[in-house]
This record gives structure tokens, C-alpha cells and sequence, in this order.
């Protein structure tokens, strides 16, 4: 529905999950995707080879989006390659759940260094190159919990919290260079990171969502194809909730 032809597209965190799921739905849309891990190349292969059955094209990126070098000499390489970045997808993220208590400073370093640093250290490397092209769309995974709290979160839910801060910001900032920033809030979400929640977890989460189920990665992915469309272009530093009506 939405024609991604010609643009090339950068996915964070892409070996699994919600971004597996967008690497896959921005490819079917004709972008080419450059699939970001940080570790499990097998993974991102496995991705890569899921866009090419789609009939999509792309290709591996590995950098660690807490390394702000690695992301500049990643992003450096694509911009070389490619000649231009239309869009940067923000996806990488980890969650610790701790009650306040127990929560470290380690805790909050490595959060902050992946959810928060790493957005923006990825937003800075792409937003250069496309200032130039006078065009872009960086979309950032924020979560339900960003703006609801959850008990256990209170670490996980500020570093989502901070990147609205960091979307309503960049949106005021480049929107006269053509680039819209946007968030998307994802529910509950049937992914590797919700997956080790015990069974009443998830039923209570469940019952807590108006739609009575849990989300599929492709539900948010199809979003981010959304705001990644000329569609999307009158749209800029809004947060899109993907929750089955868990927040409202
Ligand atoms: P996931 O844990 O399955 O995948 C996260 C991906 O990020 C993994 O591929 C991981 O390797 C990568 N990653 C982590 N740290 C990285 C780093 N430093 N550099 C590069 N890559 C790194 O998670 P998911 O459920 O697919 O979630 C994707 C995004 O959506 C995350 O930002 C998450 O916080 C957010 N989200 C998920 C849910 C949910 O219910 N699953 C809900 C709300 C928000």
C-alpha cells in the first residue's frame, strides 16, 4: 500500500523481534533495509534472508548503537555505499525490570546507554546526510510504559519516557530540513523480550488490553511503514500507539 521504493532504511536491533518484523514490512514496501545487530550476525542473516523471500532487498550493518564510533563509521559506510539515509528506525533497545529497590546504577547506565545514548547517537550520525537530501524520517520504539509506568519498570520506563523527550526535541529541530521524528508506543508485544513472562503475567497483562490479546511485531512494523510513507508527511514528533487500547 505504501511505496518505500528507492529509499534506503536503517534498522536497529534488526536481528529479532519487532525489528525483524520492520526490516521485513519496509523491504515488501520496496525500501532497501540495512539490517543493524550488534552481535547475533546468524540472526540478522536469518532477517536478511526473510526480506529476500519477500522479494525485498538489503543488507547486513553490524555496530553497537551504545558506540558512538562504531555508529559513525557504520553509518559513515552506508552513506558511501548508498549516497544517502532516508530513514533511521531506533529499535534496539533492552529492558532490565527491577522494583526501585533493587535497581543499580549499573541498571540505569546500561539502559540508558542502548535506549537513550544509542537513539541519539544513531539519530546524529543520520540526520547529517539527510539534511542534505533535505528529507528523513527517524522513528523511535518508545513503549505503553513510558506513559502509563509499570511497577518492576521504573528504569526501563524513564529511558522510554526520555525518548519522547528525544522525538518531540529533533522534530522542532530538523523539521524545516524536511526530516519528521516521530515515536511509537508498542503495548504488549509477542516477542523474545516479553517471552519469559510466567503465565499470569501475561494473562494479567492480556486483561488489561481492551483488544484481549497480545500484539505481533508485524502490528508495529506496519506503523513504522506508516510514518516512513510520503503519507506520513504531514506528521511530526507524535507518539502512534500500537496497545490494543492498553493506554488510551
Ligand atoms: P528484542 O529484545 O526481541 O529485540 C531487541 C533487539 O535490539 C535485539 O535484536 C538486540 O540484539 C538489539 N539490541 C539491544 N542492544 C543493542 C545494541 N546496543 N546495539 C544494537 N542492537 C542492540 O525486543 P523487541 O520486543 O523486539 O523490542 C524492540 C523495541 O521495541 C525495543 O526498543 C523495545 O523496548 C520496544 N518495545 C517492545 C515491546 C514488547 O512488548 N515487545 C513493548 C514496547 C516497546
Amino acid at each position: 500500500m505504501f511505496d518505500l521504493a528507492g529509499k534506503i532504511a536503517v534498522v536497529t536491533g534488526g536481528s529479532r523481534g519487532i525489528g525483524r518484523a520492520t526490516c521485513v514490512a519496509l523491504a515488501e514496501a520496496g525500501a532497501y533495509v540495512l539490517v543493524n545487530y550488534r552481535a547475533n550476525a546468524e540472526a540478522a542473516e536469518e532477517t536478511l534472508r526473510l526480506i529476500q523471500e519477500a522479494g525485498g532487498q538489503g543488507e547486513l550493518l553490524g555496530f553497537d548503537v551504545a558506540d558512538p564510533e562504531a555508529v559513525d563509521q557504520a553509518i559513515k559506510q552506508a552513506y558511501d555505499k548508498h549516497g544517502k539515509i532516508d530513514i533511521l528506525v531506533n529499535n534496539a533497545g533492552i529492558s532490565i525490570n527491577q522494583l526501585l529497590l533493587r535497581v543499580s546504577p549499573k541498571d540505569l547506565e546500561m539502559t540508558w546507554a542502548t535506549n537513550v545514548n544509542g537513539a541519539i547517537f544513531c539519530a546524529k550520525a543520520c540526520i547529517k546526510t539527510m539534511m542534505r537530501k533535505r528529507f528523513g524520517r527517524i522513528i523511535n520504539l518508545s513503549s505503553v510504559v513510558a506513559e502509563s509506568g509499570n511497577p518492576g519498570q521504573v528504569v526501563y520506563s524513564a529511558s522510554k519516557a526520555a525518548l519522547l523527550g528525544v522525538t518531540r526535541t529533533l522534530a522542532r529541530e530538523y523539521a524545516s530540513r524536511g526530516i519528521t521524528v516521530n515515536a511509537i508506543a508498542p503495548g504488549f508485544i509477542e516477542t523474545d523480550m516479553t517471552s519469559e513472562l510466567t503465565e499470569a503475567a501475561r494473562a494479567g497483562l492480556v486483561e488489561q488490553t481492551p483488544l484481549g490479546r497480545i500484539g505481533r511485531p508485524e502490528e508495529v512494523a506496519a506503523a513504522v511503514v506508516f510514518l516512513a510513507s510520503d503519507e506520513a508527511s504531514y506528521i511530526t514528533g507524535q507518539v502512534v500507539r500500537v496497545n490494543g487500547g492498553m493506554h488510551v
